[in-house]
């Protein structure tokens, strides 16, 4: 399993870190976020194969959290791990998206069953291609197709990075900086207009020939990408 980065989100420092130590043992790459707004901030920054998220968190707790990470990328697997174990917890805990749950204490043979059947899980799907949605409008990763209404969209390398990053954060409003950071990897001079630029073109070539839009100006603040579906 070389090559896997996962996140844990679990306040409880004994518990984070013998996961850490655990996964690294077993070849997996991890990473340890100790709050949810941590946690979430870690996980919008670069991409995650799996998550591990306990429930009560300080910050934000593991249903908010696994609700912001489903709405930012429906296939990423996540396993809740907590010490509430009632039928409600884990219904609740399966409607904010999550893949698995876990009832503390556990014995860390059967998280790395779980995490090593959920990865397996995904590798198939990867096979048939990693979907992003918004509406009608589907990218595949793999393959780098963008379609709308099942028609074919051609974008550039940049246009295609951009639109990633808008699917990844449907629903939420960017900013300039944020488009920036994460799209270009620079703090534009904000007096620039790169990003309204770029976001131009990728308007005439995702929104224009559509009945609804789904790229949005929110004055003063930045752009939305909204999924109505
Ligand atoms: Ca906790």
């Amino acid at each position: 399993m070389q090559d896997i980065d996962i996140l844990i989100v679990e306040d409880e420092k004994k518990i984070a870190d013998a996961l850490r130590q655990g996964l690294t043992e077993n070849s997996f790459r991890a990473e340890v976020a100790y709050d949810g707004v941590i946690g979430w901030k870690v996980f919008q920054n670069r991409p995650f194969h799996l998550v591990i998220l306990d429930i009560n968190l300080p910050g934000m707790n593991g249903y908010e959290l696994c609700k912001a990470i489903r709405a930012a990328d429906p296939a990423v697997p996540v396993i809740m791990l907590t010490a509430l174990n009632t039928l409600d917890d884990k219904i609740e805990g399966f409607d904010a998206g999550a893949d698995d749950y876990i009832v503390k204490p556990f014995d860390f043979r059967e998280l790395l069953v779980r995490i090593r059947a959920l990865l397996k899980r995904i590798h198939r799907t990867v096979a048939t291609g990693t979907l992003l949605h918004a509406g009608n409008l589907q990218m595949n990763l793999d393959s780098k197709e963008v379609t709308r209404e099942g028609k074919p969209i051609s974008l550039t390398a940049k246009e295609f990075q951009l639109l990633e990053y808008f699917l990844r954060n449907k629903n939420r409003v960017v900013s300039r900086v944020d488009i920036s950071l994460h799209v270009w990897d620079i703090d534009f001079d904000t007096r620039t207009n790169v990003i309204d630029v770029y976001v131009n073109y990728l308007r005439k070539k995702i929104d224009k020939d559509f009945d609804e839009p789904l790229i949005h100006t929110q004055v003063g603040m930045g752009y939305i990408l909204k999924d109505k579906s």
